[in-house]
């Protein structure tokens, strides 16, 4: 077992990190404070190669792994969790499942696309009454000869208002019960009778862009149904296995912004006649989210091994995800209560960390659902 990352994986880690230091995390305020990203920073990530990390290199990507993703993406959320996500989702909730799941042609058609960040990627499962019970979900796909019908709203998409291509989830069978009768399509975001609809006002990541997804009439070549008929939601959740490495990843780089924050404020900040850094509450607290940070850290990289060798790893990411997210809130806290006063104001960008934290604890898949997740694959092995 070697906890030591490889030589071309330091290299990239250093990267995305110098990047992430000099560009975003001066940014990161005005992102939440504008509600989008600059776009200069989504031309930066195309230059660096980080839209097309896990895109096979025959295809125009960095060839790389789950990995490599999770260690840039602990990088750009340690500066900016706004940029983190947009660039996860892209990743791992659409190239991800199109490198797994699609046709040559489809391949062909969109993954160099996808590469360079010409095209934004994102992944439409949610709708008002399937949340967590994703396979309760009513929007439909009619195949009327050569065509798919599409019908429904999809809501709370991640880059549904800067997104070139969405996956689509989406009844084909509707005698089937639940998960059985759901296929997955490839939906172009210019395709007549899909329209953007409300963009979500959040509490943290203000900078990502959240918005319905509406499909009226939405009328798609059959050959952009993505794997096979009905199988979608076996690949919907293959998807989310990937997924939630990258918000662990984004929960293990916000809650090490908090840690880092923490440590210069405990040094600085004198009361009583001494950094409160000397007292050893404060000392309890840095301790503890430097050692949970590096249980999460390190249960993350398992799963993304477990991922890259090829095996199932809804167990290893669901405990990643739940670790890691329980553990940028953890810190996200202490962090707050470290600055007393001074962290209830957006004057320190510990306020911003705490909003920003509270969000992985919720998206692709809330913490009560990793649980059921673990749980149940022991209770049923
Ligand atoms: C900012 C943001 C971005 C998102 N991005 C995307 C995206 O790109 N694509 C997409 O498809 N979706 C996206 N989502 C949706 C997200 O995955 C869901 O919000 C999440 O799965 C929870 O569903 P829900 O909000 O409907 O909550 P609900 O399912 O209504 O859950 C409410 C509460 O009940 C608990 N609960 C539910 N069922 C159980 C159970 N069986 N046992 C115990 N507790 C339970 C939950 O843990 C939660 O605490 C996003 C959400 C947000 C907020």
């Amino acid at each position: 077992m070697d906890f030591e990352l490889s030589e071309e994986l330091t290299m990239v880690r250093d990267m995305a990190r110098e990047f992430a230091v000099a560009e975003l995390a001066p940014r990161a305020a005005k992102h939440d404070r504008q509600g989008y990203i600059d776009p200069e920073v989504f031309t930066q990530l195309g230059e660096l190669g980080l839209w097309g990390l896990t895109v096979p290199e025959e295809h125009g990507g960095a060839g790389l792994g789950n990995l490599a993703l999770a260690v840039v993406l602990e990088e750009l959320n340690h500066a900016c969790a706004s940029t983190g996500v947009t660039v996860s989702v892209h990743n791992s909730l659409l190239g991800a499942p199109l490198r797994r799941f699609g046709s040559e042609e489809q391949k062909r058609t969109w993954l160099p696309r996808l590469a360079t960040g010409e095209t934004i990627g994102c992944y439409c499962l949610t709708e008002p009454n399937a949340g967590s019970d994703a396979a309760s979900l009513a929007t439909t796909a009619r195949l009327e000869g050569e065509e798919g019908v599409l019908d429904g709203t999809k809501i709370w998409v991640t880059n549904g208002g800067i997104a070139g291509l969405a996956i689509v989830y989406a009844r084909t069978d509707s005698e089937a019960s639940r998960a059985k009768g759901i296929s997955a399509f490839l939906v172009p975001m210019d395709t007549p009778g899909v329209e953007i609809g409300k963009s979500e006002r959040k509490t943290g990541i203000r900078g990502s862009s959240t918005t319905e997804v509406v499909l009226e009439g939405a009328r798609i070549p059959a050959d952009h149904l993505l794997g096979e008929r009905d199988r979608g939601f076996m690949i919907a959740m293959d998807t989310l296995d990937g997924g939630r490495i990258g918000i662990a990843s984004q929960a293990v780089g916000i809650g090490r912004a908090c840690l880092d924050a923490s440590v210069t404020y405990a040094r600085d900040r004198e009361q009583f006649g001494r950094p409160i850094g000397d007292f050893q509450a404060v000392q309890w607290k840095i301790a503890d989210m430097a050692t949970r940070l590096d249980a999460a850290r390190l249960l993350t990289h398992r799963a993304a091994v477990v991922r890259d060798s090829g095996g199932r790893c809804s167990l290893e990411a669901a405990q990643a995800k739940l670790a890691a997210s329980t553990t940028a809130n953890f810190c996200a806290d202490e962090c707050l209560q470290i600055h007393g006063g001074a962290g209830y104001t957006d004057d320190f960008e510990v306020e911003r960390l705490f909003r920003d934290a509270r969000i992985t604890e919720i998206y692709e898949g809330a913490t009560d659902i990793q649980r059921i997740v673990i749980s149940r694959s022991l209770l049923t092995a």
